[in-house]
């Protein structure tokens, strides 16, 4: 097992066995990402390549999967049973995710508490950002139909959602969001202006991008970015920016029009 992949298979048992103590560890109070799922061996998975891959093995944040099975009932550790009321599918228990969100949340009280759900709150960049000046997050991954809601009631439990489409369980999404927030934090991207200037930091959509040959398939790159004119270059790529954002996301540009109205 390679350090970066032991990096992100820490996990809480129950019985809080000793951790993998080859896993490079977190520095001190690095943020963490700590996910209950029935799918601990999904993780660091596409979070364990390139940028984040590399900041997880340097612990500039850290990644314990928890375990959902453990936690279960019975000789089959069952995690789930058939919907109150009748229906399709089956429900996530609470008392199974109640133990497993309690063993979580150890040491970790204050940090949001996130149930991945189509139902939620859409994930966006200013949430990523609110998460990456915190110490952590503690994520639910569901699976089936979801999560028996008084767990969410009881614990408080923010919902986010990837985005208006139906994923077979929480974990992508889990993913997508700890790798939009892991890349803000401080030296996980190497030149911070690349932050400053993407999609979103100011509310715009981002400029298009052109690298190497000139010339492809007789489409050359546009003149402006060969003058070597750096305020013209800036000038054209916000004016494509702001182009792009009004075309395709108008509600992005009425927003930025909205921030950017004189008082
Ligand atoms: N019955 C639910 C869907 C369950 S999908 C409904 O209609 O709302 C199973 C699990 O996948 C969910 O509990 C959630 O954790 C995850 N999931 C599915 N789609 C998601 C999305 N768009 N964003 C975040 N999580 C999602």
């Amino acid at each position: 097992m390679s350090a970066r992949r032991a990096a992100g298979r820490l996990s809480i048992a129950p019985s809080l066995a000793p951790r993998d103590i080859a896993a490079p560890k977190p520095q001190a109070r690095a943020w963490q990402a700590r996910v209950i799922t029935l799918f601990p061996e999904a993780f660091p998975g596409v979070l364990g390549h390139s940028l984040t891959g590399r900041a997880l093995a340097e612990g500039l944040w850290g990644l314990e999967a928890i375990d959902l099975r453990p936690f279960g009932i019975g000789k089959h550790r069952n995690v789930d049973d058939t919907p109150a009321g009748g229906g399709a599918g089956m429900v996530l228990r609470a008392d199974v995710l109640g133990r497993a969100i309690t063993g979580a949340q150890r040491g970790a009280a204050d940090w949001p508490l996130v149930c991945l759900s189509p139902r939620g709150r859409p994930f966006a960049q200013s949430l990523a950002r609110d998460w990456a000046t915190g110490p952590g997050v503690v994520m639910i991954c569901g699976r089936f139909e979801g999560v028996d809601q008084r767990v969410i009631d009881h614990f408080g439990i923010a919902e986010v959602s990837l985005g208006d489409f139906v994923l077979t369980g929480g974990e992508i999404a889990a993913q997508a969001m700890i790798d939009a927030t892991v890349r803000l934090l401080p030296d996980v991207i190497g030149n911070a202006d690349s932050l400053a200037e993407e999609s979103f930091s100011q509310g715009l959509l981002e400029h298009p991008h052109y690298t190497r040959p000139a010339e492809w398939e007789g489409h050359s790159i546009p003149s402006v970015l060969m003058s070597g004119n750096h305020a013209e270059i800036a000038r054209w790529r916000q004016a494509q920016a702001e182009m792009l954002t009004r075309r395709r996301r108008p509600d992005l540009w009425a927003a930025w029009q909205d921030a950017d109205a004189p008082e």
